[in-house]
Formats: structure tokens, sequence, C-alpha cells
């Protein structure tokens, strides 16, 4: 607290990310980052950019990765919306789309970020229980509302949510007036993804990463794709803050991580093939394994306390994100490292629940 902070930062609650740890030899499960690198031809566009022009500014429209991000989603450039990390483009989707009138409306476990952002840009904002299994109970959000987001798959629980689900919430907020922002982090990891429902539904946002399922959390990509006029009210924002979030390096290698499909598919399907395997393993093992369609886990054991677990695990060099939140505090988030991390991460909670 400093006399200098203005009166709306004294207030602030800042959201805190996954730790990053100094030094060698952790194995680091906490962050749900890719354990494989991104595509080679990802590494060899950026030297490419870094030789050819950090004089000039970069393109502050974005043209070439909103195209190659369009082909990907058979939309047109003007549909696509490129920004520094998706977490960038939530905040400016609450900015733009997001009113006092009425409530905007979440699940009460969900992405942390949520309420952050409703509290910076000092938005009403209301939770919605999830039920016990963390199912998001799509009938409590058929109500007024100043707006809907939700992350699908859900972050912490790993759920997807199914689109005819999606569906009734997008109709009821067409019919309203309001806008639904789909976040979408995970999405590649074994849900369906809503972007093809744009055309359908012009009030329907949905955010995308380069984090995850592209391997570039170092980078800070993210996207959103809409109809023209939600994309317009992200550039406004956009263009009121910072002309050039993106640079020249991630831009160059944002559009190879986009065209290179092979290594999209082929890094996907590991993941999820060690996830589906290990979440098998820890069932064995006695712990409760939501059905993830995510690059995580969230995994409790009835007679291992997840505050234990984190600790003991830490102890073993390994990080995993515990949450001392009501109702998730009995339970681990657990990224989903290679084959090898999570046969050490399963040796050392083998020995921690025995
Ligand atoms: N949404 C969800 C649900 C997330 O878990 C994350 C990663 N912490 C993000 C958005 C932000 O990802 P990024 O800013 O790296 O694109």
């Amino acid at each position: 607290m400093s006399k200098y902070w203005s009166r709306g930062i004294a207030g602030l609650e800042a959201y805190v990310p996954g730790e990053q740890p100094q030094g060698t030899g952790w194995i680091k499960l906490n962050s749900n980052e890719n354990p494989y690198p991104p595509s080679p031809r990802v590494i060899e566009a950026i030297k490419a950019a870094a030789e050819g022009g950090l004089r000039l500014y970069p393109d502050p429209d974005c043209m070439r990765l909103r195209e190659a991000i369009a082909a990907h989603f058979g939309l047109s450039r003007e549909e696509v919306f490129a920004g520094n990390g998706s977490d960038e483009i939530l905040a400016f989707a609450f900015a733009a789309f997001f009113d006092q009138d009425e409530p905007l409306l979440f699940p009460d476990i969900t992405y942390s970020f949520y309420p952050v952002y409703a509290r910076f840009f000092r938005l009403r904002f209301e939770t919605i229980p999830v039920s016990e299994d963390f199912g998001i109970p799509v009938e409590k959000f058929l109500r007024a509302n100043g707006g809907v987001i939700i992350s699908n798959p859900n972050a912490p629980t790993s759920l997807f949510l199914p689109l005819r689900e999606v569906r009734r919430i997008l109709e009821h907020n067409l019919a309203i007036g309001k806008v639904v922002v789909l976040d979408e982090a995970y999405i590649d990891f074994g849900g369906d993804s809503a972007a093809g429902l744009v055309g359908e539904y012009p009030n329907l946002l949905v955010v995308q990463t380069l984090s995850k399922s592209r391997s570039l959390a170092g980078l800070r990509v993210g996207f959103a794709v809409g109809q023209r006029d939600l994309v317009e009210g992200l550039e406004r924002v956009k263009s009121s803050f910072n002309s050039y979030t993106l640079d020249r390096l991630a831009l160059a290698g944002a559009v190879e991580a986009m065209n290179d499909e092979g290594h999209f598919r082929e890094t996907r399907e590991k993941i999820i093939a060690t996830r589906d395997r290990v979440a098998r393993e820890l069932e064995g093992l006695g712990f409760s394994v939501l059905d993830s369609k995510t690059n995580f886990l969230l995994i409790g054991h009835p007679r291992a306390h997840a505050s234990s677990l984190y600790r003991g695990l830490r102890e073993n060099k390994i990080l995993v994100r515990y949450f001392d939140r009501p109702r998730i505090d009995d339970r681990l988030r657990v990224s989903v490292g290679t084959d090898a991390e999570m046969d050490a991460f399963l040796d050392a909670v083998r020995k921690l629940v025995m």
C-alpha cells in the first residue's frame, strides 16, 4: 500500500499465477504448460524476424497472423482478433462487452482471473455454483445477466460442457442481447470448439490461446473469433491501450505455430495419451480423477489431504497446483507432462499415499 496509489488500485486483488521456480531440477506440473517444445518452424521464424527488422514497429493489425488463424477455422480475417496472450483478450472482452446494468455470470469454480477482471472494470458479477460433481448447471445461467463467461473445458475442473448445452446459454443471451464469452484455452485436448457457431451467434466470442496446445506460453499469443462487430469492439479497447500488443517475434512465431498442423496434432495426441494413462494409474491408487478434456487432471485422495500431498511433492521437486479455495481445497491440479515426468510424479505420489 502506498499513499501514491490511486483509490482504484489500492482496492484491487490481483491474480496470482502459478509459481515459476528458479533453479533447475524441477518437474513443473503447475501451470498447464506444454511439456514439448514448439514446432521447429516457429523457432526458425522467430530467428528470421529477430534478424530482419526489430528496428521497426510490428504490424498493429496482425494481418498475417489473423489470416493464418482465419484459415484454420474457415473464417475471414475480420472475424479474428489477436492479442498478447488470451488473458489480455479476456480483459479486453470484459471492457468491451459487459455492462453494469445486470450482473455478469460465471461459475463459482472457474478461472480465478474472471473476478479480478470484473473488479478491475468495476462490473457487478454473480457466481453460479457448479454441481456436486463440478458440472455447470446451465439452467441457472438462463436469467437476466450482463453477459456470461465460461471456460470450456472449465479450469480447474477439466470438464467439458457439450455444445448443445452451450447453445442453450447462447440462445438465451441472444434473446436478451448479451454476449457470451467462451474461454477455450484447453479446447484442443478433447473438447469440441464453439468456433464453428460464430456464424450463427452474433453474441458469441470464442477465445483461444497458443500457450497450451501450441507450446508457446513464453511467446504470449492468444486470439478470439467472433462476428465482425465483436472483433471491432476488441480493437477499440486495444487501440485505447496499446497499438502494438504483439511484437514482431510473437507475430512471426505464431503464424508458423498455426501453420504447422502436423506438429500440433502429434504433440496434442501424445499429451492426451499420457493424460489418460496417468488418470487410470491414479484411479488405481485410490484417487478420484475428473474426466479431463484438458492437459491437466483435477485429483483428490480420500485418505491423503491435498495440501500435504502438495508439500510432499514439492519436497521431491515436483510442483503441482493447490488452490486453497472452498470446494476444491481437497484436490490438486496436475498438468500433464512428458511420460517420464509423469512416471516420476506417479512414483512420488505412490509413496505419499501408501
Ligand atoms: N484461460 C484459462 C482458463 C487459463 O487457464 C489460462 C492460463 N492460465 C488462460 C486463459 C490464459 O492463457 P494465456 O494468457 O497464456 O493465453
